[in-house]
């Protein structure tokens, strides 16, 4: 059954709100754009993905602890970390439709768009000059089309090495208008950005004649930024209350903090704090599901080291993240790093992790080196020391002494992780025979992932199979999160379990009663085997634990 990307994602996000893993917020007011709700299941999926991190994280590295810090925190704060000042979009109004625009994204989407055309037509000319190309041309073609596309992910291809029709290709789209306007439109984007210059950004916009994806005209505002932080008030008099943030990322919660942790957990360079919790951004453009929202969740680690040993552990975690991401199972061409270029204005070194979504590479999570930038600036808002005093010694034998260490964060999306796990574990399986068409939807979750451990049926609702059930049941759900049904053919029970990623269904028959043993059913393999009630525990612990 092979489907279009496209329709796979829609299915997907049809099937999480079918079985309960995602509604959009308030359905029943219409909805708020970009805020959605965990389902029963979601829910559980969720705390699976937290229990994953948090594990791994905090409980298998003793010098990192984990803390739970308050939304509310005070309004300097977001004055010292840059947010008030820099956590800007710029953004561009088309008179006609009023739609506002991130006017980045407009152009990165011509520039795409450009690309999408050179490439088109060298595809064109390719097939006009030649019928057959060997795996090898393909190969190297492919190359050469993805390294014009996306220049700054995808290494430069070896020219002399390439195929000959894969110079040609090369050769095409190097010379073609539209990749040549791209690039140019590419430099003076680039530009514009380094020295924060909206006027240029709309001089872009004008001059590449952008129109409005709505109204179709060009009838363009100035260029504003636009800042993403909520603001609320506290206190009960609104007049003379303090304006206050949502915050917009977790990790200053983590900064005010680190000296609270160090002292209090006698904590020593280096050492790491980590921490679950919302983040809210005003998002203008909000899209593609739970990829952008506006109310979120991060799991942010801030590793505190040493001045001049930042590369080195930013070169570690960078690698340890990735392979957490792979432990899960997922093929390793799912992901790709992105080293950031332009970086902002608190790091030296950045890099995301990119997940290959049904629309393409996105971020799941970034390593940045930060610096001494936070602390350094709490220190200078507050009046509060950030020091820390280093007792080991270094090479001339002294103790390093005293100084603000400086920081590797590792900060990841729950909601895109959420998503990426759901795609990967979403399969519309063909099941037809000879004899009869069929299919079901399952989700190949790893097993200490699934929401449902185990469902227990018993095969018919009399005969005293529901109670024998029921209390092995009783047994098991202190363990384990388990499901009990009694409706339905045992088929459809099956269905609907392979449809919630449930790892085992456990069938409680006339047999059990006489001999206490239970037919298990494996979701992926579809395989059932007689096994005795007393070594469910067991079986299930042995799949489904970390
Ligand atoms: P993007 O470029 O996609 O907006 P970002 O660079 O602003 O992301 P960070 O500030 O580095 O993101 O935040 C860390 C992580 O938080 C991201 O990797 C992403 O997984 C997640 N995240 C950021 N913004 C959102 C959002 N609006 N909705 C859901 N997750 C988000």
């Amino acid at each position: 059954m092979s489907k279009s990307t496209d329709e796979l994602f829609k299915n997907v996000i049809a099937h999480a709100k079918e079985y309960g893993f995602v509604f959009p917020s308030s359905e029943i007011y219409d909805g708020l754009s970009a805020v959605y709700d965990y389902g029963q299941y979601g829910a559980e999926l969720k705390n699976n993905l937290k229990a994953y991190w948090w594990k791994s994280m905090v409980q298998l590295n003793e010098n990192i602890v984990g803390i739970d810090s308050a939304i509310f925190m005070h309004p300097k704060i977001w004055e010292a970390s840059g947010h008030v000042g820099g956590f800007n979009d710029p953004m561009i109004d088309n008179k006609d439709s009023k739609k506002r625009y991130r006017a980045d994204q407009l152009i990165e989407e011509k520039i795409e768009q450009l690309l999408n055309e050179a490439i088109s037509k060298e595809s064109i000319f390719l097939n006009k000059m030649y019928t057959d190309f060997t795996i090898e041309e393909l190969v190297d073609i492919r190359h050469v089309r993805d390294y014009f596309k996306n220049q700054d992910t995808v290494k430069r291809p070896n020219y002399d090495a390439l195929t000959d029709k894969a110079k040609d290709s090369f050769d095409f789209i190097e010379t073609n208008n539209d990749y040549q306007k791209a690039v140019s439109i590419r430099e003076d984007f680039t530009n514009a950005l380094l020295t924060d210059d909206l006027s240029k950004l709309r001089d872009i916009i004008i001059r590449e004649n952008i129109t409005c994806p709505i109204s179709g005209t060009h009838n363009w505002t100035e260029v504003r930024q636009f800042n993403l932080m909520f603001s609320t008030q506290m206190g009960a008099v609104a007049e003379d209350a303090d304006a206050i943030y949502l915050r917009p990322e977790t990790a200053q919660g983590i900064f005010v903090n680190y000296l609270n942790v160090q002292k209090s957990g006698r904590m020593k360079i280096p050492f790491g704090i980590a921490q679950i919790g919302k983040a809210f951004r005003n998002e203008v453009i909000a899209r593609q599901f739970i990829i952008r929202m506006r109310e979120f969740e991060q799991m942010e680690m801030q590793f505190f080291v040493r001045p001049g040993t930042e590369m080195q552990w930013y070169e570690h975690w960078k690698r340890l993240r990735l392979q957490w991401h792979l432990a899960l199972g997922t093929a390793p061409e799912k992901y790709r790093y992105h080293d950031h270029t332009k970086l902002a204005h608190y790091a030296n070194a950045a890099v995301d992790i990119e997940f290959e979504f049904p629309f393409g590479f996105k971020e799941v999570e970034g390593i940045h080196s930060r610096t001494d930038f936070d602390l350094s600036q709490h220190q200078k808002f507050s009046g509060k020391k950030m020091q820390y005093f280093d007792p080991e010694l270094g090479e001339d034998g002294k103790p390093y002494g005293n100084y603000i260490p400086y920081v590797i964060e590792t900060s990841i999306g729950l909601d895109r992780l959420f998503l990426l796990t759901l795609i990967n574990a979403y399969e519309e399986e063909d099941l037809s025979t000879e004899e009869k068409q069929d299919s079901r939807t399952v989700l190949r979750l790893h097993p200490c992932l699934a929401p449902v451990k185990a469902a227990i049926f018993p095969l018919t609702k009399k005969d005293g199979l529901p109670e024998k059930a029921r209390e092995i049941m009783s047994k098991l759900k202190v363990d384990f999160n388990l499901q009990y049904e009694e409706k339905d053919a045992i088929g459809k029970r099956y269905r609907r379990q392979d449809a919630i990623g449930t790892p085992f269904c456990i069938t409680v028959d006339h047999q059990t009663l006489e001999d206490n043993t239970v037919t298990i059913r494996h979701r992926d393999t579809m395989a059932q085997e007689r096994v005795p009630a007393d070594q469910l525990d067991r079986i299930i612990g042995d799949l489904v634990s970390w």
